[in-house]
């Protein structure tokens, strides 16, 4: 029996699923393909990954492959209530809810995984974490799992390394289809999409402070930078630090950062970036926000303790005014803004990552009870597979070598 907020909102979530569903070409090739070969037939799948409209068709995908498919999120801010009523409405069983609390949030993921799927969908380890602890016997028939993001990817080698990896995984982060275009251009756009239709405020003439320049950081700084910001970059990585200077992005550490921007971004993965004393440097009226993976990269406990007042001054915007009366704008809680303030990647994006995440599924499903308890890679011709679907769909034709450029190139 699913848990949501409403059923009754299943019209819009629906409308929204066939909207995206119209622009995510590769997704609709491989779910005819599902359709046809019933991949999945007798196994069930549970997925916890943001809980919106292109997760939802990705679940639709699923089900056409013959999969029993339960749905969790894997945040409880980006779940969209209309969108988990429109799964509900057709017939998938579906725990979530947006906004409940951590413990209620936690319910949902043991309870998405208490069917024994065959796979599993994570995003960011929390299934993993659960199935290695907690929730271990719900994993008797496991065959296997794709993982979707950096920091998820982090913690499953970490796992690996220490030899406690009991399950075969895939790292669909990792496939070039995957984070060269979500990361990048993914993250760039709907991060600048949640933070300009959460505030209403300008970019253009914003000095713009970018904490990290990893592909997450690489896609936001340029295109914060095309919007007209004067964009600096704050990195622990001399390589990309670099890069980011020959990229024509001023690069200097936080401390130095913190009383220059008017808007901060994180994306890093890492803890603690933006801390008490760059907080107490900033200026009046900043706008705080991070887009990488926990609400742990900006210090929302040191803000809260310096304030004398704090208070919500519009949706996702909370205000915490300083002894001196400066006010520090925090948006969506410190959770990833692009999703927690608005609607993620675009369809065209997530119409690859899926594709990628559908066809690791699909590999797993076939190979997967042969494989070891490790981390593997995306097969490279899945890679090369989605790639060349998506540039068929956007009528994109390209070269391919001759016989004696073949031989020319491997001579
Ligand atoms: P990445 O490893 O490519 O980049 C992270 C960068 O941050 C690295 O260059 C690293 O050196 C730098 N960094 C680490 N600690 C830092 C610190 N204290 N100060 C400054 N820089 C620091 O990873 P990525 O793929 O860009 O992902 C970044 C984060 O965003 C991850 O947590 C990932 O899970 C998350 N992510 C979010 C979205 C989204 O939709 N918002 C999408 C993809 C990934
Ligand atoms: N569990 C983490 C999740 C990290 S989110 C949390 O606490 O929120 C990072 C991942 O979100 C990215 O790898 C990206 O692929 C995914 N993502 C971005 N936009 C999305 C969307 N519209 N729908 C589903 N997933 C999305």
């Amino acid at each position: 029996m699913s848990e949501i907020k409403d059923i009754n909102l299943y019209k819009s979530g629906n409308d929204k699923i066939d909207w995206v569903a119209s622009y995510m070409p590769v997704l609709n090739l491989i779910k005819a393909d599902f359709e046809k070969n019933k991949p999945f037939a007798g196994l069930r799948i549970s997925m916890s990954i943001h809980l919106e409209a292109k997760t939802a068709y990705l679940a639709k995908t699923l089900r056409a492959g013959g999969a029993e498919v339960f749905v969790t999120g894997c945040n409880p801010l980006s779940t969209q209530d209309d969108v988990a009523a429109a799964l509900a409405h057709d017939g998938f069983e579906v725990n979530a809810v947006h906004g409940i609390d951590m413990e209620g949030y936690e319910k949902h993921l043991e309870k998405t995984l208490s069917f024994c799927p065959h796979l599993i969908i994570d995003d960011g380890g929390d299934f993993i974490n659960l199935l290695h602890g907690k929730c271990r016997e719900y994993g008797k028939n496991l065959i296997g799992g794709c993982e979707e993001t950096t920091t998820g990817i982090h913690r499953l080698k970490s796992r690996e390394a220490r030899g406690e990896l009991d399950y075969v995984m895939i790292n669909v982060n990792d496939a070039d289809c995957k984070h060269l275009f979500d990361n990048r251009y993914g993250t760039g756009q709907s991060t600048l999409d949640g933070i300009m239709n959460t505030t209403n405020l300008m970019i253009a003439g914003k000095t713009v402070v970018v904490a990290g320049y990893g592909w997450c950081g690489k896609g936001f700084a340029m295109r914060a930078k095309g919007m007209g910001a004067v964009v600096i970059v704050t990195e622990i990585d001399p390589v990309k630090a670099l890069e980011a200077t020959m990229d024509g992005f001023l690069v200097m550490p936080m401390e130095k950062a913190a009383p220059l921007g008017d808007l901060f971004v994180t994306l890093t993965g890492c803890r603690d970036v933006i801390r008490r004393e760059h907080l107490e440097v900033m200026k009046d009226g900043v706008l705080l926000a991070n887009s990488g993976h926990f609400d742990v990269e900006i210090d929302k406990i040191a803000l809260a303790s310096m304030a004398k007042r704090s208070w919500e001054r519009k949706p996702n915007i909370m205000g915490y005014e300083l002894n001196d009366g400066r006010i520090l704008n925090l948006l969506a809680e410190g959770r990833l803004v692009n999703l927690a303030a608005g609607n993620g990647h675009p369809a065209e994006i997530m119409d690859m990552s899926f594709a990628i995440q559908a066809r690791g599924l699909e590999y797993l499903a076939k190979n997967g009870k042969n494989m070891e308890k490790k981390l593997y890679s995306v097969p490279r011709e899945i890679d090369i597979s989605v790639a060349k679907e998506k540039l068929k769909a956007g009528n994109i034709a390209i070269d391919t070598l001759s016989k004696e450029q073949e031989k020319y190139l491997n001579a």
